[in-house]
């Protein structure tokens, strides 16, 4: 592993002639230039794009009009696929080349961003008209549970004597989730049915979830895979880490109850998961890499396959990360989302690298375009925890919004938005945009 890789694609004072990406509060700076998958309004194709400020380039428009006539054919090619696939299985090496030819396209101080904005009717699609797309083709997805704080709090209500199990602090812990049900942000989220059982011992009935939730989670694209039987060493593991975006698992915590024991989550978390359209890479994010969580003293040092000097010094992001909420009643009444919960991803105990790393280390093939999701974002305050089962704490104190309105857990119609930015002296700051969905009534 290396040191983060800081080039003129990262300086603050490069401005970019289009014009939103100057605003100072802008997620998509011409330092940020995320990639995503979108369709025009006129077309079925979708096609890949990047955006900045608030606008999109159309790489597809950009590669007729030979703005990529630099590049390789083969990233070229990649380039005019409908999916990230192509470009995550080149790795980030070709990444990185298309990034530094697209931040000269758009910036307004050089001959070939003279020739950009001459075409920029062409080449920049404005959002209202273009849908976003989950990313890539999902083929696995696996969610750990990375945060000690949520890990602790959510065990010490089904545990109260002993809320961490003895394997925490020695191995990122996860489960298996499931692709086919993950959405691009904005899409409807229906409240799931299941079985649920108000006694422990059972029995259970079916009926709607009544204690639907959302956790705030990180998710992170592979870019280049491993074969099957091969492992990742700790110091090559961002070599395959495509870049991050924001996930929301929601989560059906009655079904989950009942169901989790012996094998983990099963159908409370699978009817849905929704991830932000851009995906920031590591590139972008490698002025705001910070060290590891810092252990306690007393936890023990991890083994040492998941344990390397860099990953320990750069291994963490330094992200902001927020939960808003948006009511049914809120939205009537004209009133904004209000902020639940605000924290930091440099809470969590174990790296990416360390999730990627573990995951392979039996063998296990990750492929490009695999999704990780990091497990709930939770803090040491209370405001910092990262889904109402953790604030309202099992439904025992239910959050008060600026309306009046009390929340356990989450209603019909109620909008869950996530946010995330990076934010440090001397760069400037970049977002993940929004992961957003609502939750619509059950059905059957
Ligand atoms: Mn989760």
């Amino acid at each position: 592993m290396t040191s983060p890789h800081l080039d003129d694609t990262h300086d603050p004072a490069i401005t970019s002639w289009v014009d939103g990406a100057n605003a100072p509060d802008t997620d998509f700076p011409i330092t940020n230039l995320p990639f995503g998958v979108f369709r025009h309004d006129f077309e079925e194709r979708p096609r890949v794009g990047i955006a900045i400020g608030d606008r999109v380039l159309d790489g597809l428009a950009a590669m007729r009009a030979g703005l990529f006539n630099t590049l390789d054919p083969a990233v070229r090619d990649a380039l005019a696929s409908w999916t990230l696939n192509p470009l995550m299985t080149l790795g980030r090496g070709d990444a990185r080349a298309v990034r530094g030819v697209v931040h000269r396209l758009l910036r307004a101080d050089t001959a070939e961003g003279e020739r950009a904005q001459a075409l920029a009717g062409d080449i920049l699609a404005s959002p209202d008209a273009i849908g976003m797309r989950v990313p890539a083709e999902i083929g696995d997805y696996t969610d750990f549970y990375a945060s000690v704080f949520h890990a602790t709090n959510v065990g010490s209500m089904f545990r109260p004597d002993n809320p961490l199990l003895p394997n925490y602090k020695w191995m990122p812990i996860g489960y298996h989730g499931r692709a086919s049900s993950i959405i691009a942000s904005g899409t409807p989220v229906r409240r799931p049915h299941g079985q649920t059982a108000a006694n422990p011992a059972g029995p259970p009935t079916r009926t709607a979830s009544a204690r639907l939730d959302y956790e705030l989670e990180i998710g992170a694209f592979i870019a280049r895979g491993n074969r099957v039987g091969d492992t990742i060493p700790l110091a090559e593991a961002e070599e395959h880490l495509f870049g991050l975006c924001l996930l929301n698992d929601w989560s059906a915590r009655d079904l989950q109850q009942w169901e989790y024991q012996p094998l983990g989550p099963f159908l409370a978390k699978n009817f849905a998961t929704t991830v932000s359209p851009w995906i920031v890479t590591l590139d972008a994010l490698a002025p705001f890499r910070t060290p590891s969580f810092a252990r306690p003293d007393g936890d023990p040092s991890p083994l040492p396959y998941l344990d390397d000097p860099t990953d320990r010094a750069h291994g963490g992001f330094g992200i902001t990360l927020e939960v808003w909420l948006r009511t049914a009643a809120m939205r009537d009444a004209g009133r904004p989302a209000e902020r639940l919960s605000h924290g930091s991803f440099g809470s969590m105990y174990w790296t990416l690298a360390q999730m990627l790393t573990h995951h392979a280390s039996n063998g296990c093939n990750l492929r490009p375009g695999d999704l990780i999701g990091s497990g709930t974002v939770s803090g040491p305050e209370r405001d910092a925890r990262g889904c109402l089962l953790e604030l309202a704490w099992r439904g025992q104190e239910p959050v008060t919004l600026s309306s009046g309105e009390t929340r356990a857990f989450l209603h019909d119609g109620d909008e869950v938005t996530l946010r995330g930015w990076c934010a440090r002296d001397g760069f400037r700051r970049i977002g993940f945009g929004e992961c957003r969905g609502q939750v619509t009534p059950a059905v059957g």
